[in-house]
């Protein structure tokens, strides 16, 4: 005898998507729910409340089903949506790029800063961000300062492609320029060396070991080469203060993001490099040592 069985309905559908993800503990299993389904549904998250007893159809329970087993094998929520926002603005992710954290804000209202107090000249500022990745500190910059022109570099043509996107759908393209290569090296021939008046990145620092105790989110499903950076995690962080003074013109400045243990290590490698003066160093909204910025002499 075939048991018919009650037909599925948004309420169903959210009870069932719930429990599948605090099976999977998932961190926050209501939210993901329901930001997923009202993805699946093409309808937004009010409405899975406002009418929880709609009978769905075939295709968006196939849909919801497919979407929820994802995030339960631990795919990123922002990889299965295809978005995320930073800086109050909505920019394409997917797998092949790192997804913004929170923390880079803070680096990018570090810049922000140093133009409202006069620090940095309020228009035509050239400024280089290195590894851009899905080009989210390159392109609130250009947002944010109309005048400006950033050069954005990732060796990663892969992220370039998604940072082309955001570029584009940010519309910023008159202002933000991509260019595939190692660090600086992508600028070689693009740009005139002493002429910047910002370089800001936030570059792979994690160690090897730290990787491998980080959530399976990050661990399994985001690129490694662009959140590792050698056994100390300052391989890139060393060779962007090295490489930077030739770039940036004198009373220029370097803003970059690092891990929370290493800001007297990447102040003490700004020290060696003899060219800075005015190291800072900044905090997340955890407090945890988070952005060193520091002026070219
Ligand atoms: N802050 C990131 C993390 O949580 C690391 C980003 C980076 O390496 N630049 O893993």
């Amino acid at each position: 005898m075939t048991r018919i069985q009650d037909p599925e309905t948004i309420r169903t559908l959210l009870s069932w998507a719930v429990s599948t993800l605090k099976r999977a503990d998932i961190e926050y299993p209501q939210s993901d729910a329901a930001t997923l389904l009202s993805h699946a549904l093409s309808c937004d998250r009010v409405k899975l409340y406002a009418d929880p007893d709609v009978t769905l159809q075939e295709i968006d329970i196939i849909t919801g089903k497919k979407l929820i087993t994802q995030r339960a094998r631990r795919v990123p929520l922002q990889y299965i949506t295809g978005h995320t926002e930073f800086m109050s603005r909505n920019f394409s992710v997917d797998k092949r790029v790192l997804i913004p954290r929170p923390e880079t804000e803070v680096l990018v209202e570090r810049a922000l800063d140093m133009v409202k107090s006069g620090t940095l000249s309020k228009t035509g500022l050239t400024i280089i961000d290195i590894g851009t990745g899905s080009g989210i500190i390159a392109i609130s910059l250009a947002i944010h300062l109309t005048t400006c022109r950033v050069y954005a570099s990732d060796i990663s043509k892969e992220s370039l492609e998604v940072a082309a996107i955001n570029v584009k759908n940010l519309e910023v393209s008159e202002r933000v320029n991509l260019f595939q290569g190692d660090l600086f090296d992508a600028f070689d021939g693009k740009l005139c060396k002493g002429s910047v008046d910002l370089v800001v990145s936030n570059p792979p620092y994690v160690t090897e070991s730290e990787l491998s105790c980080l959530e399976p989110e990050v661990r399994d499903h985001e690129p490694v080469t662009a959140l590792v950076a050698g056994e100390v995690g300052l391989y890139y962080l060393k060779r962007i203060v090295n490489g930077s003074p030739e770039w940036l013109r004198p009373g220029g400045y370097l803003i970059l993001e690092i891990g929370e243990t290493q800001a007297e290590q990447v102040a003490q490698l700004m020290v060696q490099s003899g060219t800075f003066a005015g190291i800072k160093i900044f905090q997340d909204l955890q407090k945890r040592d988070r952005i060193v910025s520091a002026r070219r002499r």
